[in-house]
């Protein structure tokens, strides 16, 4: 006989749907578990947020507290691993917004099914500023007041992690030109030197004018004007343009230069930027240096 009995889920008439067998009997939820319980909810009746959430929270009122609770752990934790400055500064582009603006944003990571999820977390896809779903936030309380026939205001669980908006300590971490450096040395393989830029009058944050073709960098101290030529090798007339943050479409950026010398003795450069407003860090342009 094996130690621990395996558990086997089974169908059967007044039984739980399997999945939610297997919850009640390890009382606990994975992150695939919660979004199985996200698509119940009824979007027939959007508008009314209570109405959309009504079959959810009959299903967790049906099966009690060890099913409630495990999706109110599960939904502190997937909201919690949200609440980052990376995300909030895609959200609000350098803006300021309120603690509860950005758990209500958050929310909507939620009802729309995992791939959605797992998006925002990867950054590929962008919450808006203007969708909230945080009424998703008074479901198990409200399944538990209708399962106990009580208040909801007497819910008794308190989860593990904290939804609210910088609990994520780690993820809330201030931004430095550090991480630039960081950032750039995951585009190659090769050792890169770094290189800070900083103007004569001592401050380090530029506007930046690219020109893509001829590979020409000129910087402009943000604080007193002076101009900085990285690169100008081009014969030809060039036609800078204005870089502008790819994230908030601000222009103030602290600027460092990666570089290698790569095999046939021409150096690789790139240069990074930490967006000042939004603290969004982008590779502002790459190019080859040639020799001589
Ligand atoms: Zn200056
Ligand atoms: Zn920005």
């Amino acid at each position: 006989m094996p130690e621990k009995e395996r558990f086997y889920a089974m169908p059967g008439p007044n039984k739980p749907p399997l999945f939610i067998q297997f919850i009640l009997h390890s009382k606990k939820m994975t992150p695939i578990d919660f979004f199985y319980f996200t698509d119940y909810l009824d979007w027939d009746k959007q508008g009314d947020d209570y109405a959309v959430l009504e079959p959810l929270i009959a299903l967790l009122a049906k099966y009690g507290d060890d099913l409630i609770f495990a999706f109110d752990e599960m939904m502190a934790e997937l909201l919690y691993r949200l609440d980052t400055r990376k995300i909030a500064q895609s959200v609000y582009k350098g803006e300021n917004f309120s603690a509860d603006e950005f758990l209500y944003a958050r929310c909507v990571a939620l009802i729309n099914a995992k791939p959605y999820y797992n998006a925002v977390v990867a950054g590929r896809k962008k919450l808006k500023s203007d969708l909230g779903f945080e009424a998703i936030l008074t479901v198990p309380e409200l399944a538990w007041a209708r399962c106990h026939k009580l208040h909801p205001y007497d819910y008794p669980h308190t989860t593990k992690y904290s939804y609210e908006t910088m609990s994520n300590e780690e993820g809330w971490k201030e931004i430095t030109i550090q991480d630039v450096d960081n950032y750039l040395q995951t585009l190659t393989k090769e050792p890169l030197d770094m290189q800070a830029i900083a103007c004569t009058c001592g401050h380090e944050e530029f506007r930046i004018k690219l020109d893509q073709q001829t590979n020409t960098v000129q910087l402009i101290c943000a604080s007193c004007g002076k101009e900085i030529n990285i690169n100008n090798q081009s014969t030809q007339p060039s036609k800078l343009k204005i870089k502008k943050c790819s994230n908030c479409k601000n222009d103030v950026f602290q600027v460092r230069k990666a570089t290698y010398i790569m095999e046939d003795g021409q150096t690789k450069v790139y240069i990074g930027g930490l967006c000042k407003k939004c603290e969004n860090i982008q590779l502002l342009i790459e190019y080859v240096l040639k020799k001589g």
